[in-house]
């Protein structure tokens, strides 16, 4: 998280003005937009860009961003494209603290350097990543989710922001825990929120995705390796593709790669 050496000491004084807190920070991951048709040519030209319009923002807009922007799809990728006159905009990623500045910038655009850009939300998906509607991991689609919505604090049939206590008199605003409808993870069962840190399945997926991402690198390093082996016949096509081909054909050294992509699949 943004400040692990420091979620003790700010949980420590946030229960003091709500008991019902376990954990600091982990909501900030929750509100990532996309901010769309931002000029290239003031803020990707200048190598402060990013800062620039960081600042611009906080500046118009009366809202803290926790962490620096980024550009939705690589540099080299928009610097391309860019150069041969394809593009003069791109998307950018900001993080917002919560979902009530989420909504708004969603409703309204976010205005900066002279221009109203539309937002919509940012759904990350891998391995590792849960999903903020249904809280299943591993969705592969940016376009959000279509399943049934679940609360990640306790694990009923609506998404969090509906979160309401059933008792009559119980003063507990929407979107917070209380006493009488006990936090529930709905993934492991426990008692944390269902994105929480904390969550061993949470900790699993990020191992797995870890291990995956490993050996994906091994298998890499020993398809390298296996390419210098490989003399180059004079009239093949120096495709990827054809490489590949290649190395299939020499059974010993391909073993390897077999055994390889055997563990990637089971994984
Ligand atoms: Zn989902
Ligand atoms: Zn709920
Ligand atoms: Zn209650
Ligand atoms: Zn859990």
């Amino acid at each position: 998280m943004l400040i692990p050496q420091y979620s003790d000491s700010l949980i420590k004084i946030a229960i003091q003005h709500d008991i019902n807190i376990i954990e600091i920070g982990q909501a900030e991951e929750w509100y990532k937009l996309r901010v769309h048709r931002v000029h290239l040519m003031r803020y990707f030209d200048n190598p402060e860009g990013l800062k620039l319009a960081k600042e611009e923002i906080e500046a118009t807009q009366d809202l803290y961003m926790p962490i620096m922007s980024q550009w939705l799809i690589n540099k080299e990728a928009i610097r391309e494209r860019y150069s041969n006159r394809e593009i003069n905009f791109s998307t950018i990623i900001i993080t917002v603290r919560n979902k009530l500045e989420a909504d708004k910038l969603i409703a309204k655009g976010l205005y900066f350097g002279g221009y109203n850009h539309t937002v919509d939300r940012y759904w990350e998906t891998g391995p590792a990543e849960i999903c903020p509607k249904c809280l299943e991991y591993g969705h592969s689609s940016f376009r959000g989710c279509s399943i049934t919505p679940k609360c990640y604090i306790c694990a009923g049939n609506h998404e969090a922001n509906e979160h309401k206590c059933p008792i009559i008199g119980c003063s507990t605003p929407v979107e917070k825990a209380c006493i009488h409808l006990p936090i529930k993870c709905i993934n492991c069962k426990g008692p944390h929120f269902a994105i929480s840190n904390n969550c061993p399945k949470k900790r699993a997926a990020i191992e797995e995705a870890k291990k995956k991402k490993q050996d994906e690198k091994r298998l890499e390093e020993s398809r390298r390796r296996i390419q210098v082996v490989i003399p180059k016949k004079p009239d093949a096509i120096t495709t990827p593709k054809s490489a590949e081909t290649q190395e299939m054909e020499l059974d010993d050294l391909s073993q390897t790669e077999a055994q390889l992509q055997a563990q990637l699949q089971s994984n």
